[in-house]
């Protein structure tokens, strides 16, 4: 076991490891080559009977997890949604870990719920959020939108299932056919059973249809079911639409219905004031959320989720125990009565290093510029004959396939799988794909923290060249 002055070296060659790592993202494959089963095999089935020193541990961290490990810094990384870290947040996370605090209430470290407090007024001002919303930190996206759900089922129900259970009440949820899969999963664990989640038609540009909204609404109404939720996406995962804001807001409010809005991706944009535009309607609408790990230089776990009336979401969540009552309560936020778990790390501490290291223009800048990158690429592909865009480009995600002429859709989806796959098998890009409407697509999300124009430049190279060898 090691004692304080090896873990004095040990924690230097561990930041020189860090920084070597991270200056030869490039070199590793960027999807994890490891087969099922490798490194379940390759570790011991039970721990060694005396300490082992930090020598042999990273030798075998190197030779046996980092291959399998998919390389989610590397600027070559196009795939799903980013999971971006940058130095400052790694700071942060050391120093999070180093104290270890336990930040469940005000009482067990004040600065932590404070600076969150403070982190998210930061947050919600920047974006022009409605001044009067307040924010929490959660661990993710899918958390918080189970707390919106969860919130609008008791507010809907005068916060009498939380007592009664749910039983002769037929609650319905509404989202897009496109929207998160995380919106079932919190339809099923709030017991609203999975068959009342209603899945609205969306438009050309896959947002959803207001008027198809209403009209399940009102149809449901006349049935004796209780319309509970709305969740709008601003950005979906397959493509990144934008579902308008204004006419759901406006038909919520007219309907009495809870309206929240899933921004876990692109709410980041929103920093931009050109975007400003898309959050016409907030003030209607009653809970937001947005991950600043995806596309804030924020290292997972870090969710930001407003809502409109807080009290409505402490009175859905608060239980006091007599060891937990503190002569604080009240003067202060409690933030385990703002979620689910009791335990909280200390998440506002990396925020606040990233955006005060990077300073609000510098992060301005950089979403610009990933967006640019997505930019150039969109008309990349719209000028190559034989690629086409499947989509319209929104935010830095460009959803596209390659098209060479005289082919059937299914000899297209084959070529656009074997294309994908020899992408990745090559290591040097990581791209996933999706179906829009049926059709196979291509999803590159230009938002890695690393990124620099060279790398989107060679990665179109490698996409055009791989695919030439195909056909
Ligand atoms: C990524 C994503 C989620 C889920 O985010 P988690 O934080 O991983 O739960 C939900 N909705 C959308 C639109 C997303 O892009």
């Amino acid at each position: 076991m090691m004692d304080l002055e090896e873990f004095r070296r040990e924690a230097h060659k561990m930041v020189d490891f860090m920084a070597d790592y991270l200056a030869s993202l490039e070199e590793y494959p960027v999807k994890s080559r490891n087969s099922p089963g490798e490194v379940y095999d390759s570790v011991p089935n039970v721990p060694p009977p005396s300490g082992e020193g930090m020598d042999v541990i990273m030798a075998d961290f190197n030779k046996n997890i980092l291959p399998g490990m998919t390389h989610w810094q590397s600027p070559n990384f196009y795939a799903y949604f980013p999971a971006n870290s940058s130095y400052p947040s790694l700071l942060a996370e050391m120093l999070t870990a180093t104290m270890g605090a336990q930040c469940m209430i005000w009482d067990t470290s004040p600065a932590a719920a404070e600076l969150e407090e403070k982190m998210m007024d930061w947050l919600k001002n920047a974006m022009r959020l409605p001044e009067s919303w307040q924010g929490v930190i959660q661990d993710t996206a899918s958390t918080a939108t189970l707390c919106a759900i969860l919130t609008a089922r008791e507010v809907k129900t005068d916060f009498t299932i939380n007592k009664e259970g749910v039983s002769g009440k037929t609650l319905r949820v509404y989202c897009s056919t496109e929207t998160h899969s995380s919106i079932e999963k919190a339809v099923k664990i709030a017991g609203l059973g999975s068959r009342n989640l209603v899945k609205i038609p969306v438009d050309e540009n896959n947002a959803m249809i207001p008027a198809e909204l209403e009209k399940s609404i009102i149809a449901d109404k006349a049935k004796g079911f209780i319309p509970c939720c709305v969740v709008g996406a601003l950005g979906t995962t397959g493509t990144c639409a934008v579902d308008p804001v204004k006419e759901i807001s406006g038909i919520c409010k007219e309907h009495d219905v809870w309206f929240h809005i899933d921004a876990a991706y692109a709410g980041s944009a929103l920093l931009l004031p050109e975007y400003s535009s898309l959050l016409e309607g907030i003030e209607d609408a009653d809970s937001f959320v947005f991950n600043p790990h995806k596309w804030l230089f924020t290292n997972f776990d870090c969710t930001a989720y407003y809502v409109k009336d807080a009290d409505a979401l402490i009175k859905t969540f608060s239980i006091l125990p007599e060891y937990l009552k503190t002569d604080s309560r009240g003067q202060v936020n409690d933030y385990r009565d703002w979620g689910v778990p009791l335990g909280r790390r200390f998440r506002a501490l990396k925020l606040w290093f990233v955006l005060r290291n990077f300073g609000m223009e510098e992060i301005l800048r950089r979403l610009r510029f990933h967006i640019s990158l997505a930019e150039d690429l969109e008309k990349n592909i719209n000028d190559h004959p034989d690629f086409e865009m499947v989509t319209p480009r929104n935010f830095n995600l460009v959803c596209f396939r390659f098209a060479p002429k005289g082919k059937t859709e299914e000899e297209l989806e084959a070529l656009n799988k074997a294309l994908l796959k020899q992408l990745n098998d090559s290591g040097k890009v990581f791209l996933t794909h999706t179906k829009v409407k049926g059709t196979y697509v291509i999803r590159m999300v230009t938002g890695q923290t690393y990124l620099e124009q060279r790398h989107v430049e060679a990665a179109w190279e490698l996409i055009k060249s791989t695919a030439s060898g195909l056909s």
